[in-house]
């Protein structure tokens, strides 16, 4: 492994832009077959690099086992990269649009044209596909890429910069370290778009200082996203899923579950088959090896405070799945809960979570449910459990979140032809399928006169034909 001090290359950033801005005007537009070229690169570094990113991972979480490295991060990159690799020359292709009748024998079209330089702020939480991901579409879109990772996975971030110093120039794409300060800088820069994900409170600082320069954004954001489950649907099925969702990455996932909403009527069964579930996916509780660890000190300080608070305002909390005496403990575990009852206005149902803790509240009919819904910011994603179709029907007419699930949880994500954002809090605009190549694409309007056009019905001196013209 390559060393992973944090460098401080906020002097060369500005510098390391032009640089990459005058190569892509002195190249141009790079075509289909630099495009493929660039992600096959890509491609096959992240494969060659694979086992030594789910070591670094794990050493940066404390414990993450490489196989949810591989699920959850390797695959995704793979598979975004095969996908616009395959859609390339689709969306790539000039589109016509309608002309007005006057003007008749022109032509319309839109051409996808590069952005330029493309800026990609990444958080800790899957440090691998949510640096590569975005990277991915920058470059099928035809950019040149700055990345900032994150901090807190400093081993992570060491390796990205090399693999990526490994693959490619400096003025194709180029990784830039640190932490706020640094973060804060970088997205001060004028780049041709900026994409950010992390939290909402930091967004709303980088979308300030894009302000300043007029970069056009994409925030990919967080939030409280919701999981309904319908009256009489506490099946195995569901409760696999919804425990998949909330304790994949010891429950550091921006579309995790992040509470439940249950029908009264099926309160204590949720809380029976919520353990069982936890005890079938984790068999030695917390010391299981396909449990992840609490990203550090402070995070795991945060979510034993996010309960005791619960508990102390009359909340009830439940420790769940089994607990085997024996089991050697891991730095920042924290074993799966789930919080009964907690009060509206407590922290862990104001905050966004981001740990394995559930909260769970009851509700007694689906309008009961939106409501509590819609008395909250608009989610990222929104999960619903059941099989009754107009109770599914009227949830999605009513309710606006990012994304939703339908008796699953986030395998949205994994659908690359799905565009995948928030929703105001929760983010602003989208990537994957065509929405992200499109996002980091400038759709140039073009219109050709043809020969056969009017023109003297638009120009002085206007003649009668003129009244033809508004009827
Ligand atoms: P964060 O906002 O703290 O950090 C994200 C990035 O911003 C990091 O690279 C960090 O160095 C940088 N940064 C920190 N302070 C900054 C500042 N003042 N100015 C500019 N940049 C700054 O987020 P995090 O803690 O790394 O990640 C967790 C958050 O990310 C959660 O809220 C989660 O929901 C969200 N998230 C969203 C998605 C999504 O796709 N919508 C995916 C993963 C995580």
């Amino acid at each position: 492994m390559t060393d992973f001090a944090q460098a401080d290359e906020t002097a060369d950033m500005a510098a390391l832009l032009e640089r990459q801005r005058r190569a892509f005007l002195t190249e141009g537009a790079p075509d289909a077959a630099q495009r493929r070229d660039r992600l096959s690169r890509l491609r096959a570094a992240t494969l060659a690099w694979r086992r030594d990113l789910a070591r670094a991972v794990s050493a940066d979480f404390g414990h993450r086992s490489r196989h949810e490295t591989d699920i959850l991060e390797l695959v995704p990159v793979i598979q975004a990269i095969d996908y616009l690799h395959r859609n390339l020359r689709r969306f790539m292709r000039p589109e016509r649009r309608h002309v007005a009748l006057v003007h008749r024998s022109g032509r319309a079209w839109i051409e996808y044209q590069p952005k330029g330089v493309v800026g990609v702020m990444a958080p800790w939480n899957y440090p691998v596909s949510l640096t590569l991901v975005p990277l991915a579409t920058a470059l099928a879109a035809g950019n040149r890429a700055m990345l900032k990772p994150s901090e807190l996975t400093p081993r992570t971030s060491a390796l990205i910069a090399g693999m990526i110093a490994n693959t490619f120039a400096p003025d194709e794409v180029a990784v830039v370290r640190g932490g706020p300060e640094t973060g804060a800088a970088f997205s001060r820069l004028p780049f041709d778009h900026l994409l950010f994900t992390g939290s909402t409170a930091v967004g709303r600082k980088v979308m300030q200082a894009a302000g300043e320069n007029l970069v056009p954004l994409t925030l990919e954001l967080g939030g409280k996203s919701p999981a309904i489950i319908a009256r009489g649907h506490v099946s195995r099925r569901t409760m696999d899923s919804l425990v998949f969702g909330k304790l994949a990455n010891g429950g550091q996932t921006c579309v995790a579950p992040d509470y439940a909403l249950v029908h009264e009527d099926d309160l204590d069964r949720f809380v029976a088959e919520y353990g069982a579930a936890v005890a079938r996916f984790y068999p030695d509780g917390p010391a299981s090896p396909d449990y992840t660890s609490i990203i550090g000190a402070a995070h795991h300080a945060r979510l034993t405070g996010l309960l005791a608070d619960a508990r102390a305002r009359g909340a009830q909390v439940v420790e769940v799945g089994p607990r085997p005496e024996t089991a050697a403990a891991r730095p920042h575990t924290l074993a799966p809960a789930l919080v009964l009852g907690p009060p509206e206005d407590c922290a862990l149902m104001r905050e966004e979570i981001f740990g394995p803790i559930l909260p769970v509240q009851t509700y007694a009919t689906i309008d009961a449910a939106i409501a509590r819904v819609n008395a909250r910011p608009r989610p990222l994603a929104l999960y619903y459990f059941g099989d009754r179709d107009a109770d599914c029907e009227r949830l999605l007419q009513r309710t606006t979140s990012g994304n939703v699930g339908i008796n699953n949880t986030l395998m949205h994500v994994a659908q690359d032809d799905l565009p995948f954002g928030g929703i105001g809090p929760s983010g602003m605009g989208a990537y994957h399928g065509i929405e992200g190549f499109r996002a980091m694409s400038h759709a140039k309007g073009i219109f050709a006169q043809g020969r056969w056009n009017l023109p003297r019905l638009l120009r002085a001196p206007f003649g009668r034909l003129a009244d033809l013209a508004v009827r």
